[in-house]
């Protein structure tokens, strides 16, 4: 059944189920006029009386054409049909109305006539003799009274006309659908009507169609008036002709015989060369004339001769087509009768309505390139109603970021769209650019950020509340157009100056700057800086024009791509943050530190448009850092180191101190003097160390955060080495030991700082001293060797293992750290010397061997200073003591 059902949809049809009407489909409904729900329920015999189906069918038993009749009493010539469904008791009928079948369009003076209720007129099916229409002057002749016309609609003529049975019309008519011959019988006969008072003609007009006969018009004329009229046209025709003469209105008259005559000036204007004119063939000689469809109009279908007939024509529009050009006229035309009641003559007035027409057309057109330009115009144009509901858009419009479309609410764009003003801040619906003119307000230049998705569309708009006449808020207008071109221009614009600008701060800057293109990540440019920068790593890079658009991975960026990129994306996601790194370079053989820093530049949309890499030298920082850290290590390694060397000499001055205090409690003083003696020679001893430790650690840490310093000047070298060892010799005998000072020159001077190289004699001889066996021998030699002068101090001791040769000279490097050695230490002073040989530019060296000696050798340039001030030697006989008591603390007295 569904199946049926679609494929019919366009047809008009009810569907029933046992001869009741369940459905019928719209197009039924716009032929009939009749609602669904006059109609769903009804019966089939109901739904017949209804439609005025005078034989009623026999739904069973559908054949043929039937004349239905609409809810406005109009004629339906239809074809119905009837389809069976599986169940018997269902059934669609169609109905199908046939093609150019209503009498509005094949006859339609006939209709004009009857509309005019001038004359009574019917129109009756053949060969049916049904009533197809009637008008009231009609109904009024022929039926009873009260008969009412819905009544007789689609009922045959002798249901319809009183005292048809018999009656002569029955004979005439009778005649006419044997024959096909019409019938007309002029005025005052009243042999066929049953009312005998009033001059009238009747007619009976058989109208074929397809060569058959199809309409029966029936015409009665009460002709009474009629011929009143032309008496008095006659009469008046003089006074008239004044009148018609200066009508604005064209008038002629144009008789059986198509002859015109009584044409005024406003007439003769309406013809071509009007002087020529005769009759209606001259009218038409040079002109060609048509109907307002367009249809032309020839002698035939000619408005007069149509009033000839007998048909009354009000306003009926016809264009002529003359050499001289186009003009429009609306035509009306009456007939008039003479005394029989035959028209003789039509009466034709017409009005030159071209200015009327030229100007309409003129509207219709200008509205048409109105809607033509606002719907092609670039700017979106949008008509809103009181309530927001919009109800006209342009193509731009409806392409719009706002999609705006008719039918659709204000504001629906906020459901996919968000919306802000030019700093960004969201603007809600309430205060959107609608909702203002709605609120009675006119924009002007209002701009908006439109966000649709990642895309950002900048919008300008005007617009403006609309009144009617009585000042009632109607609706609104607005015009939107897009302006992002124009914004980002602006931006690009500001963005290009500022950037200027700053690219010449930047390449004034003592930075490195470059830029780099996002996401093909190419060279875009760079600052003078950092080209010198890159020239120092790779001395063989190109020109700085011909690094442009090149790959900067190697040149620019030394690190991993991968690395690179997928920073610089996670830094796009965060936004905001720059990627430092921090990198060293070899630049001119040297070392130095930079730190890289990188940052993506966005764009108007979020994107990024460039990266841009600053390369800051940190040399200096991070040696300094380095330093101080070394420093800090070094530090806290002393520390550590000597604790135990610190606390030793402090536990031996407090045990000493309570001996002695244990004397003096006990008056004991006096009977053990020697012993008193001893302990005060201790604590002296002692301290010594103490201040040697002390001294050296200053020293160190002086050395390490290089504020040691040197006082040069030139001194014989020879006689300070003689002078010290001297200075030492008588306690090295009073050890048991020897010393024996050499040398092959007598006097060579180099610069020098005196005091520190008493401080490398005394340390290495005092280390001679600690390992050498008893009676064991101790040699210092000066040689001058021309260039450098060597002092060597050699001793026959216990000497180093050769895997401690190397590290002697280390810090804190002890080679037997047990208790139970000789000798104290803190495994500094070979590193001290080291530092002060080093820093008067030479070096030291150590040959040893178990069990047979050391030898120590210091190679110092043999190099002269320039002296501005002979430096007071600043140690004096007894500060040299004290010097030695210092240095030679450390070792165990005996
Ligand atoms: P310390 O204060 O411990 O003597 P040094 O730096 O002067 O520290 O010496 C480091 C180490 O080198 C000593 O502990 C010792 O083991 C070894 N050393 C130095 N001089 C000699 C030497 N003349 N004979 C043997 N060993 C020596």
């Amino acid at each position: 059944m569904k199946y049926v059902l679609k494929r019919v949809i366009e047809k008009p049809f009810i569907y029933c189920e046992n001869n009741l009407i369940i459905n019928v489909n719209n197009e039924f409904v716009k032929l009939t006029g009749y609602s669904k729900e006059e109609l769903i329920g009804k019966s089939l015999i109901e739904l017949s009386d209804l439609l005025k189906i005078y034989s009623k069918i026999c739904f069973e038993n559908i054949k043929n054409e039937y004349y239905i009749f609409t809810k406005e009493y109009l004629a339906r010539e239809v074809i119905i049909s009837c389809i069976n469904s599986k169940d018997e008791n269902e059934k669609i009928y169609y109905f199908k109305e046939i093609r150019n079948s209503r009498i509005e369009k094949r006859l339609p003076y006939i209709l004009q006539f009857t509309n005019d209720n001038v004359a009574g007129v019917a129109i009756f099916s053949m060969p049916e003799g049904i009533l197809l229409r009637a008008n009231e002057k009609y109904i009024k002749f022929w039926c009873d009274k009260k008969t009412e016309y819905e009544n007789i609609l689609g009922k045959p003529l002798e249901k319809i006309l009183s005292g048809f049975n018999g009656s002569n019309l029955e004979k005439v008519i009778k005649e006419i659908f044997r024959t096909g011959k019409s019938f007309y019988s002029a005025g005052g006969n009243n042999e066929y009507l049953k009312k005998d008072d009033s001059c009238y003609d009747i007619s009976l007009l058989p109208v074929r169609i397809s060569g058959k006969d199809k309409y029966l018009v029936h015409t009665t004329c009460d002709i009474t008036e009629n011929v009143l009229h032309s008496e008095l046209i006659e009469e008046q025709e003089e006074e008239l002709k004044a009148i018609i003469e200066n009508m604005s209105d064209g008038l002629h008259i144009i008789d059986k015989d198509y002859n015109l005559s009584l044409i005024n000036s406003s007439a003769k204007n309406s013809f071509y060369k009007h002087g020529s004119i005769k009759t209606l063939e001259d009218v038409l000689e040079h002109t060609k004339y048509f109907d307002s469809d367009g249809i032309p109009l020839t002698l035939d279908n000619f408005p007069e001769v149509n009033v000839l007939m007998g048909e009354r024509l009000k306003e009926y529009r016809i264009t002529s087509n003359r050499p001289d050009g186009v003009f429009h006229f609306n035509v009306s035309g009456s007939p008039v009768y003479d005394k029989n009641g035959n028209v003789v003559k039509a009466i034709m007035c017409t009005r030159d309505v071209t200015e009327r027409v030229k100007k309409d057309e003129l509207i219709r057109m200008n509205k048409e390139q109105l809607e033509s330009i606002i719907e092609n115009m670039s700017d979106a144009l949008v008509l809103f109603d009181k309530d927001g509901n919009i109800t006209k858009v342009n193509k731009s419009a409806r392409k719009s970021v706002f999609r705006f479309a008719e039918g659709k609410k204000m504001n629906d764009h906020f459901n996919h769209a968000k919306i802000y003003d030019m700093n960004f801040k969201e603007i809600l619906k309430e205060n959107s650019a609608i909702s203002r003119i709605l609120k009675g307000e006119k924009l002007s230049r209002y701009q908006t950020i439109v966000q649709v998705g990642d895309n950002l569309t900048y919008t300008e708009a005007n617009g403006n509340p609309i009144y009617d006449k009585k000042s009632n808020f109607v609706g609104g207008v607005l015009v939107v157009y897009d302006i992002t071109d124009r914004i980002k221009s602006e931006q690009t614009l500001l963005l290009k100056t500022q950037y200027n600008l700053l690219s010449r701060i930047i390449e004034d800057l003592d930075v490195g700057f470059a830029r780099f293109s996002y996401p093909d990540f190419r060279i875009i440019d760079f600052n003078q800086k950092y080209f010198n920068q890159l020239k120092l790593i790779n001395p063989k890079l190109d020109s700085p024009a011909s690094m442009k658009g090149k790959d900067p991975f190697g040149i620019f960026i030394f690190d991993e791509k991968s690395e690179v990129l997928q920073n610089i994306q996670n830094l796009i996601e965060k936004r905001g943050d720059s990627y430092v790194t921090n990198r060293k370079f070899i630049m001119d053989g040297e070392e130095r530190f930079f730190r890289i820093i990188r940052q993506p530049l966005f764009g108007l949309n979020n994107q990024v448009i460039e990266v841009i890499q600053i390369a800051i030298d940190i040399t200096e920082e991070v040696t300094a850092k380095n330093k101080m850290e070394e420093t800090l290590r070094m530090q806290e390694e002393i520390f550590s180191n000597i604790s135990h060397e610190l606390k030793t000499p402090l536990n031996v001055i407090f045990s000493t101190n309570q001996l002695m205090e244990l004397y003096f409690k006990n008056n004991c003083i006096e009977g053990n003097k020697e012993k008193v003696s001893k302990s005060i020679n201790i604590i002296k001893q002692n301290c010594y160390r103490f201040t040697k430790l002390i001294n050296n650690i200053v020293d160190v840490s002086k050395i390490d955060s290089g504020f040691f310093e040197l006082n040069l000047s030139n001194e014989n070298i020879v006689n300070i080495t003689e002078d010290i060892v001297q200075s030492i010799s008588e306690y090295i005998e009073g050890k048991g030991l020897s010393i024996i000072f050499d040398t092959n020159v007598e006097e060579k001077t180099i610069a020098c700082d005196p005091d520190k190289i008493e401080r490398i004699i005394l340390n290495l001889v005092s280390n001679a001293i600690k390992f050498s066996n008893p009676e064991g021998q101790i040699l210092v030699n000066v040689f001058d060797k021309g260039e450098f002068v060597e002092i060597i101090v050699e001793d026959t001791g216990i000497g180093i293992e050769s895997k401690h040769l190397n590290n002697i000279f280390e810090r804190f490097h002890q080679v037997d750290k047990s208790l139970s050695r000789n000798a104290e230490g803190s495994g500094i002073g070979l590193s001290l010397v080291k530092s002060i040989v080093e820093m008067h530019g030479g070096s030291i060296s150590v040959k040893s061997q178990v069990n047979k000696g050391s030898t120590f050798k210091v190679v110092l340039p043999g190099v002269i200073v320039e002296e501005t001030k002979k430096l007071e030697k600043s140690t004096g006989m007894n500060n040299k003591i004290e010097m030695i008591n210092i240095e030679f603390s450390d070792i165990y007295l005996r």
